[in-house]
């Protein structure tokens, strides 16, 4: 049997570390077997998906130089491999499960479906659907949808009993099939939800290994059910733990920077943040840490992947960036890699238009654009407070656009202008008052080039790291 493996993001947002070393699990164990692997982009969620998203996670993973065999880009012989473009495959399969009776048409409305969750959780009961359209007999069903009520499809889930899912790396996980929810698989907009989709697709595309983070697991009974109601053979599951923060908290941008963006543009080379990856899933590395692709696949064993939370540990990934960049590289790929990352023409032609108007001495360019080649900034909490803002006005301002700025589709200087307008219609105060702090916190100075556009060349990843560190200063000097 040939192994092939997937990896299947959301594009809802920035391409994340996480989807990075699931792909590198993925992408070695097909390697290592001969077999396959397959991208998949899962954009059942019409609301939150972008091809933006798409388009950069695609982008980053081929900029840490993975490949795959099969994918939107690429086709293949098991495509379409963008969930959005399959919605007739999904359908056909709903339409076994309800004429087998694996599935049900659900007529509740959201107010009774909130009702319900607010009786279960006064009662310390699971939240789960209680079956009441369960019990409509087939012309109670026929009536309603003639008379054109909206209604989802349901999974039928059993009362009794346990399921176990077989996890390659923990062994049997138990589930109380009565604690597992009636899962929605169709909405009413007849669109698949993930789960549906998902099962279909890794049956289709002939997956043969499951390979994802942790916070699926909860999902896989309803997998495996869906797996026996079709008659299929399950694929073999392995659920990642999850990337923790230093103190063991989850990896979220909220506490470090998560987007491979956010690396990309602070100067770390691709191939040391798939090294550092790498070396997070082996559990058993010896020897040189230093290894390439081909190695990490060469040296990669399924039953070596850690099962305990793996630290992303930033010091770590700087000491090997720092090997790759100081014996790695000879001089001439030093240059070659400087270039790519911040001297690329067409970048330099952007800054130059910005800061052409505002030199007298071509000797004032290095301080002017300085900024725009860092990383973080030294900033002091009275350079943040010498415009008209206190701090709680600072703060909120600070905080008000760290928000916005994950909301942006796309984070180009002509949405920044509308979201700074925005938060000066929120917050009741003017543009140039709220202005001048970011300034300080984007650029290091209260005079710099044009905030937005130096913001859309930064990227929305260090804007970030910039907005919560200039936050971090504050709430230092308070
Ligand atoms: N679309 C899911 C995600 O974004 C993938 C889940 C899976 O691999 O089954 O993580």
């Amino acid at each position: 049997m040939k192994v092939r493996t997937r990896v299947a993001p959301s594009p809802t947002g920035d391409p994340h570390v996480g989807t990075a070393y699931v792909a590198l699990i993925n992408y070695c164990l097909a390697r290592k077997h001969g077999g396959e692997f397959i991208l998949r982009i899962e954009d059942t969620d019409r609301a939150r998906s972008t091809p933006a998203s798409e388009i950069a996670i695609l982008d980053s993973l081929h900029w840490l130089g993975l490949s795959w065999d099969e994918g939107p880009d690429i086709g293949g012989p098991h495509g379409p491999y963008r969930q959005s473009e399959r919605s007739a495959i999904y359908q056909e399969y709903m339409q076994r499960l309800l004429s087998e009776g694996h599935a049900f048409k659900c007529f509740c409305t959201q107010e009774r479906l909130e009702e319900m969750r607010i009786a279960q959780r006064a009662a310390h009961q699971p939240s789960r659907y209680d079956g009441v359209c369960l019990t409509y007999s087939p012309e109670e069903v026929a009536r309603r949808e003639a008379a054109g009520e909206p209604y989802v499809v349901r999974l039928k889930v059993p009362n009794e009993g346990i399921c176990v899912v077989e996890d390659s790396r923990r062994g049997p996980i138990e589930f109380e099939w009565k604690a597992v929810d009636m899962q929605v698989l169709m909405k009413s907009d007849g669109l698949p939800t993930y789960h549906l989709a998902n099962v279909v697709d890794d049956h289709l595309m002939e997956i043969t290994h499951v390979v994802r983070g942790e916070e699926w697991v909860s999902s896989a009974p309803k997998h495996l059910l869906l797996y026996r109601y079709f008659g299929w053979e399950p694929p073999k599951f392995t659920h990642l733990p999850l990337l923790r923060n230093p103190d063991k908290s989850k990896l979220s941008k909220r506490k470090n920077p998560t987007g491979i963006l956010f690396y990309r543009r602070m100067g770390y080379l691709p191939e040391a943040l798939l090294n550092f990856l790498g070396l997070l899933a082996n559990s058993a590395t010896e020897g040189d840490e230093v290894m390439s692709l081909q190695e990490m696949t060469a040296r990669f064993d399924l039953e070596h992947v850690s099962v305990g939370g793996p630290v992303f540990d930033v010091s770590k990934l700087d000491w090997l960036n720092g090997r790759y960049l100081r014996e790695v590289l000879d001089l001439r790929g030093f240059m070659e890699r400087a270039g790519s990352w911040g001297f690329a023409p067409d970048r330099l032609e952007r800054i130059a238009s910005l800061a052409q108007p505002r030199v007298e001495r071509l000797s004032d360019l290095g301080p002017l654009v300085a900024f725009l080649f860092s990383g973080r900034l030294a900033i002091s909490a009275e350079a943040l407070r010498s415009g008209k803002l206190d701090d709680a006005a600072l703060r909120e301002a600070l905080t008000f656009a760290l928000r916005e700025v994950d909301t942006l589709p796309e984070f180009t200087a002509v949405a920044l202008d509308t979201m700074f307008k925005g938060i000066a219609e929120e917050t009741g105060r003017k543009v140039r008052d709220l202005a001048r702090p970011f300034y300080v916190a984007i650029t290091g100075s209260p005079t710099s080039l044009p905030l937005y556009d130096s913001m859309e060349l930064l990227g929305r990843d260090l804007v970030r790291e910039r907005l919560r560190g200039a936050l971090d200063v504050l709430e230092k000097a308070s």
